[in-house]
């Protein structure tokens, strides 16, 4: 049978040029980049040039700015957490709608003693700006929002954001996880002051993210140990992984306005066509400027983990939400926020295309999509003697 594999938010596959870059790092150059000797030589050049390389694909204004991590979820931690601590104020603002790695962090702050403001978002998934200016006040150290959500693709508007909180003096961090490769993003023209990013969302390996810091903006590691990474995150590089990293960059970084174009051409014929054939399903965040790869969509009649078991077993790898929430049996706390119940939180799917997503795998998705829904819909109806969800 064959699978198409709609989850690129939750991961994407390695790349083949990705795998040939690291191989080497793992047998030749096994060395230790801190080492004198001539076997640390070869992985501190590696470690170099990967970071000038994903230096130059973030549009960093200096590889200085980037330290190398083990995943977005330390990034974002570090990130806020070194901002807290150097500004001494109180309030930390985020959103509703945030990857668990900041929303968690978030709980634990305001356990802490920190006033933690969550921003909301209106039907669409939008930002309630107006609520973000009045919470921005004087007393703020830090305001921490996603460029792009992993669940409904919704951008949230950070130029603007950054401007306004940097003329308040208050520093910004943004969750750029799922936005990099997918979207034009250059760091140095940006009013933002931490950005988070991860490798394996771009065809690189797990393991192994990035935090930018803008040159100037104070900072304190969160891992305190050797003096890798000039001193801004203890530990032996991932060097086999940082090197992933890079070339995976440079992968993305070849054809990213015409693949941007392609996925979202894909991404609209599978809306428009199951929208048109599943009555009373819509698009959450549908109105709001979104990714191009990314669909979020409720399905009626249907119980949400059935559906995707049944999906699953024809074939087809789509998501409830976010993978790090899955088997939570919790309503996706993204759609909730936009206003949606309990059960047609439950009922909705995320499918996010990538680039190895053909025409031919978008119409063969449709079909099998709608089947499988017909089949569930039907039997809950013969269950209830009519639509219950
Ligand atoms: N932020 C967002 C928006 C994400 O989607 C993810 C992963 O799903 C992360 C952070 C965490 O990245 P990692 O899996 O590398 O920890």
């Amino acid at each position: 049978m064959k699978s198409y594999y709609l989850d690129h938010n939750a991961t994407t596959p390695v790349a083949e040029e990705v795998f040939q870059a690291m191989r080497p790092c793992l047998v030749e150059h096994f060395g230790n980049p801190s080492s004198l000797h001539r076997f640390g030589a070869g992985p501190a050049r590696i470690l170099r040039e990967a970071r000038r390389q994903v230096a130059s694909f973030l549009g960093a204004a200096s590889e200085k700015e980037i330290v190398f991590t083990s995943c977005g979820s330390e990034s974002n931690n570090t990130a806020i957490r070194s901002a807290l601590r150097t500004t001494g104020r109180k309030r930390f603002i985020t959103s509703s709608v945030e990857h668990s790695s900041v929303k968690k962090l978030a709980a634990q702050l305001e356990k802490e003693g920190y006033d933690v403001v969550l921003i909301g978002v209106d039907a669409d998934g939008r930002l309630d700006r107006d609520e973000l200016i009045q919470a921005a006040t004087d007393e703020t150290a830090l305001v921490s929002l996603m460029a792009a959500n992993n669940e409904t693709g919704v951008l949230f508007p950070i130029e603007e954001v950054g401007d306004l909180l940097h003329k308040r003096g208050i520093l910004f961090h943004v969750d750029a996880v799922q936005a990099a490769g997918k979207m034009p993003l250059v760091l140095k023209d940006l009013p933002v002051d931490f950005a988070s990013f991860s490798a394996h969302k771009i065809y690189g390996p797990k393991g192994v993210g990035a935090l930018y810091v803008k040159d100037g903006v104070e900072y304190h590691s969160l891992v305190i140990g050797g003096a890798q990474e000039r001193g801004r995150r203890a530990g032996t590089e991932n060097i086999a992984g940082i090197s992933g990293f890079a070339r995976a960059c440079e992968l993305v970084a070849e054809n990213s306005e015409a693949e941007r174009e392609r996925l979202e051409g894909l991404r609209n014929f599978f809306e428009e066509e199951v929208v048109r054939n599943c009555e009373g399903s819509f698009i959450n965040g549908l109105k709001a400027p979104r990714l191009a790869n990314t669909s979020n969509i409720f399905f009626p009649d249907v119980e949400g983990e059935a559906f995707l078991m049944a999906l699953d077993q024809e074939g087809i790898a789509a998501s409830g939400g976010s993978a790090c929430m899955s088997g939570a049996g919790e309503p996706s706390h993204v759609l909730k926020a936009m206003g949606l119940p309990d059960h047609q939180a439950k009922a909705s799917l995320r499918f996010s295309m990538g680039r190895f997503t053909t025409e031919k795998d978008v119409r063969d998705a449709v079909r099998i999509t709608l089947s499988v829904w017909q089949r569930l819909a039907r039997q809950t109806k013969s269950r209830h003697g009519k639509a219950v969800i």
